[in-house]
């Protein structure tokens, strides 16, 4: 037998069973227990029986630093069999938990439990791919057009997937997945919203609709489509915002500005701004509920059209022009707070705003709104919880692990990637999918996400916490086994540790 062979047959043990006299293998790699014929996969395709053995099938991916030059080192593998791992520096190296396999149930020790030095300091990595059912994804989404109401569904083929969720500054924001939708209606439910998560955590575009809102097609890292029309620009800030930053730039040039959007509109003259530089007041005053001078809630309802309302004559929120106050041949703009839509007047006769061509004075001003808005990108964040029975895997003293993370003492990255953990109980973690390796994710029909997740801390702790010791394995050697089949990445080059320290 080679040293390959028995690394392979090594792993088939951790994963699985053989059973009867037909070289069938039982996964039991999560619930499922597939029992999977030789040259068949199971039921998730990430395991398959080859000539009797247990595969992971996709390679484990590791992170390696380069060697020289700054540049990370590519793949290798042309000679795989043959190679010794000698070309990766151990201390360059972090193995990820993507394509590691699972060893459920969890009571068995994680697939690589890995010692290294980080930092002069002897550390513990436990290496696992988690299954997750208590997963989701929070996705960000930069406009301020109304996609839906807060709270309505969001759908994939008809199935609900998750919701609409609070709005934050420029951003829509979405909540997908979650453990209601993925085991708590129906099959095909679960099955949809499982597909939905997947793909959008692999940086896939994933088309929603919004129950009483519009379509959006999400990917991570691009612009969103809304409605088929791929958005360009991030508000520049709310109305009164957009006030507040140029009103110096327009006095002179215009008598008032009216910046539309749907949170709050801002008129310069009667804005603090707009006191400030000491401007005459224009008598217009606009639809909807004065907050406080110069800042209107509810000018419109929330739509596509300027400044994320339903306006497309932007005329139409202005309620009155007071005879008393507005003069003939005064100079007004309207714009929204991204200058895609502006609009310049000037009052007639009879104070009726006759559209005028705007000097170039004020269309640099409206140009400049435009340049300080900052791409529309969809962000994708998957937030699990990760204080299970994997800890299992880790340690036989989970209580210890979840101390140690909430502590600090241990540190938690998913594909090498950092997280955040969440304050409070539990191992709540929230990584930004961007910052993993590429098909970090994975599932089981259960159905439920597989996403990876490393464990490092101090050997010393580790020992303490009730680790499983016999299992710990350096890193050569570990590069030696499983090195010449791996999948080197990298890593995001703004992702801190583990390749990039001090
Ligand atoms: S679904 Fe996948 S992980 Fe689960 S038992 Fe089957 S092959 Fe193994």
């Amino acid at each position: 037998m080679t040293t390959q062979d028995s690394v392979l047959a090594e792993r088939s043990r951790k994963f699985g069973v053989a059973e009867g006299d037909e070289g069938i293998v039982r996964c039991d790699a999560c619930p499922v227990l597939c029992r999977i014929r030789p040259g068949r996969a199971g039921a998730c395709s990430r395991y398959a029986n080859e000539n009797g053995l247990l595969i992971r099938t996709d390679p484990v991916v590791l992170l390696a630093e380069a060697v020289e030059g700054g540049q990370p080192l590519v793949a290798f593998a042309e000679n795989a069999q043959d190679w010794n791992g000698s070309i990766l520096p151990a201390e360059r190296v972090f193995v990820t938990g993507i394509g590691s396999g699972t060893t459920y149930p969890d009571y068995k020790p994680a697939p690589f439990i890995v010692s290294s030095q980080h930092e002069g300091v002897d550390t513990v990595t436990v290496v696992t791919e988690g299954i997750f059912s208590y997963c989701g994804l929070k996705v960000k989404i930069d406009t301020d057009r109304h996609l839906g109401p807060e709270t309505a569904a969001i759908r994939v083929n008809g199935e609900q997937v998750g919701h609409v969720t609070t709005a934050e500054y420029g951003s829509q924001m979405l909540s997908i997945g979650g453990v209601r939708h993925l085991t708590g209606g129906s099959k095909k439910e679960g099955n949809t919203t499982c597909e939905t998560m997947l793909k959008l955590g692999n940086g896939e575009a994933v088309e929603l609709t919004i129950d009483g809102g519009h379509g959006v097609v999400v990917q991570a890292g691009q612009a969103p489509i809304v409605d088929g029309k791929p958005e360009t620009r991030m508000r520049v800030g709310c109305g009164s915002a957009t006030i507040g930053i140029f009103a110096k730039q327009w006095q002179g040039h215009v008598d008032e500005v009216i910046v539309v959007d749907d949170h709050i509109t801002g008129v310069l003259t009667e804005h603090q701004a707009g006191r400030v530089l000491d401007m005459k007041p224009t008598g217009i005053r606009v639809r909807g509920r004065k907050s406080t001078p110069g800042r209107y809630f509810q000018v419109a309802q929330p739509g596509l059209g300027w400044g994320g309302t339903d306006i497309t004559d932007p005329l139409s929120i202005i309620q009155k022009i007071d005879p008393g106050t507005a003069w003939p041949g005064m100079r007004l703009l309207m714009t929204s707070t991204t200058g895609e839509d502006s609009l310049y007047c000037i009052l007639d006769e009879n104070l009726m705003p006759v559209e005028a061509e705007m000097p170039a004075a004020v269309r640099q001003v409206v140009e400049r709104i435009g340049e300080n808005c900052e791409p529309s990108l969809c962000s994708v964040l998957f937030v699990a919880g990760a204080g299970g029975s994997l800890r299992a895997g880790v340690t036989e003293n989970p209580i210890l692990l979840t101390r140690s993370v909430q502590g600090g003492t241990t540190r938690v990255t998913m594909g090498g990637a950092p997280v955040y953990v969440w304050p409070g109980g539990g191992i709540t973690v929230m990584v930004d999918v961007l910052r993993m390796p590429r098909n970090a994710f994975g599932y089981v029909p259960t159905p439920a996400i597989v996403a990876p997740i490393e464990f490092t801390l101090p050997r010393e702790l580790y020992l303490a916490c009730g680790g499983h010791a016999e299992e710990i394995v350096p890193v050569e050697e570990v590069l030696r086994a499983h090195g010449g089949q791996a999948r080197i990445e990298g890593g995001a080059a703004e992702n801190p540790w583990p390749l990039r320290r001090g």
